[in-house]
């Protein structure tokens, strides 16, 4: 039974697998993954395409402070990983705002805008920020802004998700066109006034550098971000981490001392458990039903590929928050990442509009209107035209919340409580999908149990 004995047994893969691995292996020596494949690389690896191999879709390591910036560098390797900066712009009624990712009203309208900023001194309220907490549907969220703006995120929502405000639960507003706090004027006032007003500080946005946060966005320069995802795996392995794959795996009730972990061909026994998998796998693992709805929607998308002669900005992504358009993010990623074998420069665009099922069978016939969009968020020129493209239709990328999430993730977190001692931990469970809240909520669990 030794060998199948572990210090610590972490089910899941990707990311969020590699770093739990690596942060335990500073505190316990035996760890096994497992895992539904071999390779641990999962959304991190990328797509081999005209000679290169390029991610799918913007693939950073960014949102994170200081601290975690050096977790990365000593883990990657500062000489292969480039800080590369917050390099994002947003397209909203065709006009670029740059370096901010959400929104920014006042290119729909001045006039729109300056009606938004009366409707929000309208509905001042004084504890908004208890308000915002007890929020369980996006649609809670979406009633505290103005009706102008909770029209067109609702239209929106529906359009580019495929769901309804109140399918979704409150945590869909990490997604930059559905935030809560938008952008209704121009950075300096909206500084003030965050500054002075606590209620404005809960519900506008404004850019990330005036705000005093991190601006750090790490990537594996003149690569893709699967090399940095094989560098991970590899130490890892060095260390001695071992990898089971298994495809259907069981967690039994707990009655000894261990947690015994079952999977198709054998039973491994540990005294710690991190789960890294998404909430619906998880509560698969547990003999008891605790939900019988879905409590994720993985958010489908088609991503278009082109490759061109140059490259027209210098921003590494662009939202698409133009009312109507189909791209949500392009990507100029010959700009931080590799080129074509031919040294042609790569420009992605991740596109849905779930409403529409002729762009899903023929999405080739929105191939111009996809241009002339990336066009417009300017990574290409207006008379630019591209050489080749590809199209991969995506049916599951981001994991979206939906309403169910808040209440299973609770009920899960009391049955390990209850029942497992909190010997098995599930580290940022029911907080944002991004590496960087993963990171921060997995450093506090595996300090705090040591
Ligand atoms: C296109 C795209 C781009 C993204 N870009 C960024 C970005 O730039 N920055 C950022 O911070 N975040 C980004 N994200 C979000 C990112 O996916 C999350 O941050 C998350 O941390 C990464 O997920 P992961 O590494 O845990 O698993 P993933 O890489 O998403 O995939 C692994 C999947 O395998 C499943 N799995 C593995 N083994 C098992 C098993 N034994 N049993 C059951 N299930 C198993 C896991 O549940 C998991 O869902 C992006 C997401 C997408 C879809």
């Amino acid at each position: 039974m030794d060998n199948n004995k572990f210090d610590i047994i972490i089910i899941g893969s990707g990311y969020r697998a590699l770093v739990t691995a690596y942060l335990a292996l500073k505190k316990k020596k035996k760890i096994l993954i497992i895992s539904k494949s071999k390779n641990l690389l999962g959304i991190m690896s990328p797509i081999t395409w005209q000679g290169g191999k390029f991610d799918k879709g913007y693939q950073f390591f960014d949102g994170i402070d200081i601290k975690q910036k050096d977790i990365l560098m000593d883990f990657v390797g500062s000489d292969v990983l480039h800080d590369f900066g917050f390099g994002a712009a947003s397209l909203t009624n065709n006009k670029i705002y740059p370096f901010h990712a959400i929104p920014y009203w006042p290119h729909k309208s001045k006039i729109f805008s300056f009606k938004l900023f009366a409707k929000f001194i309208i509905n001042y309220k004084k504890n908004i920020k208890q308000i915002i907490d007890q929020a369980n549907s996006y649609e809670d969220l979406l009633n505290l802004l103005p009706t102008e703006l909770k029209n067109i995120l609702e239209k929106e929502c529906e359009r580019r998700i495929g769901l309804k405000s109140k399918e979704l639960s409150y945590k869909f507003q990490d997604f930059p066109f559905f935030n809560f706090r938008q952008t209704i004027m121009p950075d300096n006032l909206a500084i003030l006034l965050k500054k002075n007003f606590d209620y404005f500080d809960n519900v506008i946005a404004s850019r990330r550098k005036s705000l005093g946060l991190e601006c750090i966005s790490l990537y594996p320069k003149g690569k893709n971000m699967g090399v940095a995802g094989e560098i991970m795996q590899k130490k890892i392995l060095d260390k001695g981490v071992k990898i089971k794959s298994s495809i259907s795996t069981k967690i039994s009730n707990y009655n000894t001392k261990e947690i015994k972990i079952i999977t198709e061909d054998q039973i491994f026994y540990s005294d710690k458990v991190y789960l890294v998998t998404e909430l619906d796998d998880a509560l698969d693992f547990f003999e008891k039903k605790i939900s019988s709805k879905p409590n994720i929607y993985y958010l489908p998308q088609i991503f278009f590929y082109f490759t061109t002669n140059k490259i027209n900005s210098k921003f590494q992504y662009v939202h698409g928050n133009t009312e109507g358009n189909l791209i949500n993010r392009a990507n100029n990623m010959s700009l931080y990442g590799e080129k074509t074998s031919n040294n042609e420069f790569v420009l992605s665009a991740e596109v849905a509009d779930n409403k529409n099922d002729d762009l899903w069978k023929d999405p080739d016939k929105y191939l111009s209107k996809v241009w002339k969009e990336i066009q417009m968020m300017g990574l290409a020129d207006f008379d630019q035209k591209y050489n080749n493209y590809e199209i991969f239709p995506l049916k599951k990328t981001a994991a979206l919340h939906l309403l169910n999430f808040n209440n299973s993730s609770e009920y899960l977190k009391k049955y390990l409580q209850e029942n497992f001692l909190n010997k098995i931990l599930f580290p940022g469970l029911g907080k944002r999908t991004s590496r960087s809240f993963f990171l921060n909520e997995l450093e506090k669990t595996i300090n705090a149990n040591e």
